[in-house]
């Protein structure tokens, strides 16, 4: 984790599920009355994208937000992997995602900088092989990044460097070895950042 080129180590990562109306659609999930939140431990954090063996992998694109202070100080593209055919089990069953969620590899980052300016017009969006997959922004999200960090603090105390993935847009979908994925994240139309990764 590197944010304006200083080694960041963050507690936790807490993400955000089911913050975009169509994304909930395409899962086919109820609409949430107050966020969606689950965790994961900072060891699930890896320089490269891993497409797995065995269990599919879908990749889920996230706005995510460096905190300090308490405050949103950073903001960097984020994937969220997820084993979707486990997660699918886990929800069946009523039971917790962290198998689906929170394994080595599951948090891929670009780099972080800082956070300024309009947060509002801040976009998040993918391109899988050069075709666009994933796209959205702070303007569609269900709970603004704001509201976010209000809800977790009732419950949980948010440490310098722990990072809030904000949730995925639509378009979610499954990673091969050999794939090329390019993230970005653009605030009033330009590019703020930008990472590309080769599926190992
Ligand atoms: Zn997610």
């Amino acid at each position: 984790m590197v944010f304006e080129g200083r080694r960041v180590t963050p507690s936790k990562m807490v993400c955000v599920g089911r913050n975009y109306v169509e994304h909930v659609a395409e899962l086919d999930n109820e609409l949430p009355s107050e966020p969606v939140l689950f965790i994961k431990p900072n060891s699930a954090i890896s320089a490269n994208v891993n497409a797995g063996q065995g269990d599919l992998i879908h990749y889920e694109a996230e706005i995510c937000f460096l905190l300090e202070g308490g405050h949103l100080v950073g903001v960097g593209f984020g994937l969220d992997l997820t084993k979707r055919a486990v997660q699918s089990q886990l929800k069946a069953k009523g039971l917790p995602w962290e198998r689906a969620k929170a394994f080595d590899g599951s948090a891929v980052f670009s780099e972080f900088v800082r956070l300024e300016g309009d947060m509002q017009s801040l976009q998040v969006a993918l391109w899988l092989n050069g075709q666009p997959v994933q796209r959205g922004g702070v303007e569609q999200m269900i709970f603004k990044p704001a509201s976010i960090v209000r809800e977790i603090s009732t419950f949980m105390r948010l440490e310098d460097g722990d990072i809030i993935m904000s949730g995925t847009p639509k378009g979610v979908g499954v990673i091969e070895s050999g794939d090329v994925l390019r993230g970005s994240i653009e605030q009033g139309g330009r590019p703020l950042l930008e990472q590309t990764w080769t599926a190992l």
